[in-house]
């Protein structure tokens, strides 16, 4: 691994305060001003700079394009002329971006799918466009977006995921297409599955926990099938069980994940409380690469270097350093505003992560 690449963020970015104005002037369209699409292009040529000046191997457009709270495989799934969408679904706090419910309709079940609009490919085309470095393209899985959308009464979920897949399939295969080169899922949900209270939950409604996680990693697989060319990164963080004081509990949860997944980079978030926290990296295969969250993403308080080189050293200890890098533990945006650190601390975090980079492996 080249040095560059020991560091990548997970993909979005936190808006500036030009941004953040900007998305609430056209909510209000009696309001002038500059358009929302001319000042996401300049942030995005803002933070795309900023990566640059620090020499990250891959970068992101931060997702300000995604802002403006359309989630882009929902946004996909609205185009998809089998399904009639109701829009305006509520999530509750916390819960990913999105904002789409699905009602089946009694379109003929071979009507082929299309892919109007993929807002993947326009979002990689414009960053590659003003980037000298590859750009990284990051969607949710198809679990997690199954998760967000409601089957219509009679329809089953099973039948949703199947259009979600294809879909996503679509999607990833455009956008390498286009010439992307870095692909990575957003699987926030895994952890769940190592969660002794959301594992009772799932018996409790007379789902098996291991058949679920197997199926959830087959789907990951087969989203990137056709991203050969691509170097396909899976990240897995505990958005769902972060405000929740309990701890999870690896295996054999582990086992199954890490030997099944395909992706070449995992991005992790474990805990970093826990005096074993990197434990369960002694289940990934050696021929993979980690890259584990070190900075929190939604503290404000900046890590020293000495602090991160010593999560670092803990790490080796499960996995060969060699085949580490480092990045925060999640995306810097969130979805409730309160949880979000500052623009500013979040390009502090990503010096520290640089920093260390050098010093282990400079
Ligand atoms: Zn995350």
């Amino acid at each position: 691994m080249d040095l560059e690449e020991r560091v990548e963020h997970v993909g979005s970015l936190v808006a500036t305060q030009r941004l953040v104005d900007a998305l609430a002037r056209s909510a209000d369209r009696s309001a002038g001003g500059e358009s929302l699409a001319e000042v996401e292009d300049d942030c995005i040529r803002e933070v795309v700079a900023r990566q640059e000046a620090r020499g990250l191997g891959v970068v992101t457009d931060g997702e300000l394009r995604r802002l403006r709270g359309r989630d882009e495989v929902a946004a996909q799934l609205a185009d998809v002329p089998r399904f009639g969408v109701a829009r305006g679904r509520r999530l509750p706090a916390g819960e990913h971006r999105s904002g789409v419910s699905i009602t089946r309709t009694a379109l003929p079940s071979d009507t082929p799918y299309g892919v109007p609009a993929n807002s993947l490919v326009d979002e990689y085309r414009f960053t590659a466009g003003i980037s000298t470095r590859p750009v990284k393209v990051a969607l949710l899985g198809p679990d997690h977006v199954t998760h967000l959308l409601d089957p219509a009464p009679g329809a089953h979920v099973h039948d949703l995921f199947d259009a979600v897949l294809a879909l996503e399939q679509t999607v990833v295969e455009d956008v390498v297409a286009a010439g992307c080169r870095h692909v990575q899922l957003d699987s926030p949900g895994y952890l769940a599955y190592a969660d002794p209270v959301c594992v009772a939950e799932m018996r409790g409604r007379g789902i098996d926990p291991v058949a679920d996680l197997r199926q959830a990693i087959e789907a990951d697989n087969a989203v990137v099938a056709g991203a050969a060319e691509a170097t396909v990164s899976l990240h897995m963080c505990r958005s769902y069980l972060r405000g929740v004081a309990r701890s999870p509990v690896f295996d054999p949860f582990a086992e199954i994940l890490f030997d099944q997944l395909v992706h070449r980079r995992l991005l992790v978030d474990l805990d970093l409380s826990q005096a074993d926290a990197f434990a369960p990296l002694r289940f990934v295969p050696r021929d993979r690469q980690v890259v584990i969250g070190v900075v929190d993403s939604r503290n404000p308080r900046v890590e020293t270097i000495e602090e991160v080189l010593r999560l670092v050293e803990h790490a080796g200890r499960w996995f060969p350093i060699d085949q580490l890098a480092l990045s925060p533990t999640c995306g810097f945006a969130a979805t409730d505003p309160a949880r979000q650190i500052g623009a500013e601390e979040q390009w502090r975090k990503l010096d520290v992560l640089v920093e260390v980079a050098s010093r282990v492996w400079g």
